[in-house]
């Protein structure tokens, strides 16, 4: 009760300054009261854990940064956060976000911006970028983030904290509010690589209620930390090194490859000749999974209604119009555009002919190498407001952490030094189901 009295209170002091919340979970105190008097229940007794505001919280207020979810009061808890809750952890509050997690900066939330704790004028990169900010302002160890193709890694690369993606299907998307449903999962950001092993093992596992989700048994990834990297098999494929990357990031992300060196493992370079195809992929079908998951916005079922409506068909269409921002708008009307009969065959079929290649291109890499390491990002933070107005120049962010979504693989952003006095992330991926050699790998370099 006293560690969650004394959050709440950091969380009011330095929220002032850099807005990550969008609700502080008033019943925080109760719970951890009852916690206190039923005993260690598990691995997070008692602990504060800040959950994005896509994932579903009973009785707690869930927005996903949208005017049309502004009131949306669950009935039930999304499987990640009743999993943390079952092992004792307490929800602290639900972090702001880009508005259905589209975007990169945190910028197109509906309650306004993050500001980055290293730089008040700087974004928190998105869209966890709540979540990374009250991980980096240390108003919490540990937040749930989501990632549909950067959205834990670009921001903790941007808040110089450790953030995973887990391999798609190890964690369960029940109750989290659907973007992507082929590329989504939940992940952990936290500043040690300890905390993360602890809540992505409580977490993770076979859901009945998300078919995708696995069967595979789920390890101790915490026990099993290993800071062995003597022979590990390290790929960097070249085509990270090229795309427009500010060299002060890439000599940061340089050097924390040469200790990897010094500690044995082997280094060699590698090419994935469809990462140029790779954001256009991505954005034709996101859009597209994006156009079909938002149809259920419709005034009627859930959040925000439009006024003074005459007819059904106003209804619907004008508590959408009022309801969702420029940027859902415009991945609604791609994807739309992208499914239409007319356009199938050239652009969603065609993108997810290329999403096949790129994943055997990325698994013959993996048949032969462990780990596959680059930069999270081509460059540090940038300014609020600098790329807002330019959709293309933010879609062009998400270019070196797009591919790990699209082969569904496992990948997290490491901590690897400062560019201009702002944080900088190594990326590493592994094979499928293999978080642990992530885990390990920025253990070793913690
Ligand atoms: N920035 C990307 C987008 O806007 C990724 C978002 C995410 O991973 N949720 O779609």
């Amino acid at each position: 009760k006293e560690l969650t009295e004394q959050t709440i209170a950091g969380i009011k002091d330095t929220d002032k300054d850099i807005s990550a919340f969008i609700t502080v979970n008033d019943k925080a105190t109760k719970v951890a009261q009852k916690t206190d008097e039923d005993g260690i229940k598990g691995p997070l007794s008692g602990i504060p854990i800040a959950i994005k505001d896509n994932i579903v919280s009973n009785g707690i207020k869930t927005t996903a940064a949208s005017k049309i979810l502004y009131n949306f009061m669950p009935v039930y808890s999304a499987t990640v956060l009743e999993k943390l809750e079952n092992a004792g952890a307490i929800n602290i509050g639900k972090t702001n976000m880009d508005e259905f997690a589209m975007g990169s900066s945190t910028e197109t939330s509906f309650f306004g911006d993050t500001h980055n704790p290293w730089n008040l004028d700087s974004v928190p990169g998105g869209s966890s970028g709540g979540s990374a900010a009250a991980v980096a302002s240390g108003e919490v160890v540990a937040a749930l983030g989501t990632d549909t193709g950067g959205s834990i890694r670009q921001p903790a690369a941007f808040n110089g904290i450790f953030g995973i993606k887990p391999t798609y299907g190890r964690v369960s998307r029940w109750g989290v509010i659907a973007f992507a449903s082929s590329l989504d999962q939940v992940g952990v950001m936290t500043k040690r690589v300890e905390d993360s092993a602890t809540v992505l093992s409580t977490m993770a596992g076979h859901d009945y209620h998300d078919s995708t989700s696995s069967e595979k048994e789920v390890p101790d990834y915490r026990a099993n930390l290993n800071k062995d990297m003597n022979g590990v098999k390290i790929a960097i494929p070249k085509e990270f090194w090229h795309e427009g990357a500010d060299p002060a990031v890439i000599q940061q992300v340089n050097n924390a490859i040469d200790v990897y060196k010094k500690m044995g493992a082997t280094v060699e370079e590698v090419s994935l000749p469809t990462l140029k195809h790779a954001v256009e992929v991505y954005y034709v079908l996101a859009s597209s999974e994006a156009s079909s998951n938002l149809q259920r916005y419709d005034g009627v079922r859930y959040g925000f209604r439009a006024k003074d409506v005459k007819n059904i068909k106003d209804l619907f269409v004008n508590s959408r119009s009022e309801g969702f921002g420029d940027e859902v708008k415009r991945r609604i009307m791609l994807g739309t555009f992208a499914l239409s009969a007319g356009a199938y065959d050239a652009y969603f079929k065609k993108a997810a002919q290329v999403r096949t290649i790129f994943i055997q291109e990325m698994n013959e890499v993996l048949e032969k190498y462990d780990l596959i390491m680059g930069p999270s990002t081509t460059s540090a933070a940038f300014k609020i407001g600098a790329k807002i107005d330019d959709p293309l120049a933010m879609y062009m962010n998400d270019i070196l952490t797009i591919p790990a979504n699209l082969a569904g693989l496992p990948a997290a952003s490491v901590p690897a030094g400062l560019a201009n006095g702002m944080p900088v992330g190594l990326q590493i991926m592994a094979k499928s189901f293999n978080e642990q050699a992530i885990f390990n790998a920025a253990y070793a370099l913690q």
